[in-house]
């Protein structure tokens, strides 16, 4: 059996790991990004401000990036983290831009969030803690999975642009 194999089948994680690691708070990045809440509102909008850092939701229809086709990345408004790309958005019907997929897993991070009546799972920036959304069990393939995300959460980067 090469090393390789061996080291594989050791750093598995049995079920009862995989459970506490489902319970895990999120993980986050190294390079945090953290400011004030002085700091924040100085550098955004008010709906940026109350949806990334108040858990708000902008009214469906209104945001910029729902109805968004452009080739491009998007970013989280508060930091510059790359969240989710044009290829993996799809139009959901509901007013708010809808992914399948993060550009990477590492790049959100999601926990529990327990309301009145149900119990969602929000999406946040793992960089700076910003407010994103949610993620939902209803989307279309390849994932099946629905992140509704608030446009005013994000800052969308054009194809010809991102280079820069
Ligand atoms: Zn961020």
């Amino acid at each position: 059996m090469s090393l390789t194999l061996v080291v594989f089948l050791w750093a598995r994680p049995s079920p009862a790991h995989r459970a506490e690691l489902a319970a895990s708070p999120p993980k986050l990045m190294k390079d945090r990004v953290i400011k004030t809440e002085e700091e924040w509102k100085k550098m955004l909008t008010s709906e940026q401000f109350n949806v990334t850092r108040r858990k708000g939701t902008e009214r469906a229809f209104t945001g910029a990036y729902w109805d968004n086709h452009a080739a491009g990345t998007y970013r989280c408004v508060c930091c510059g983290l790359d969240l989710f790309g044009a290829a993996d958005k799809f139009d959901s019907g509901t007013g708010w831009p809808s992914f399948t997929q993060p550009v990477a897993a590492e790049n959100v991070a999601t926990r529990p969030d327990r309301g009145l009546f149900m119990t969602r799972t929000e999406v946040l920036c793992p960089r700076c803690d910003a407010h994103l959304g949610h993620v939902f069990e209803d989307g279309p393939a390849p994932t099946g999975l629905r992140y509704c995300m608030n446009s005013a959460a994000l800052k969308f980067v054009k194809k010809a642009e991102e280079e820069k």
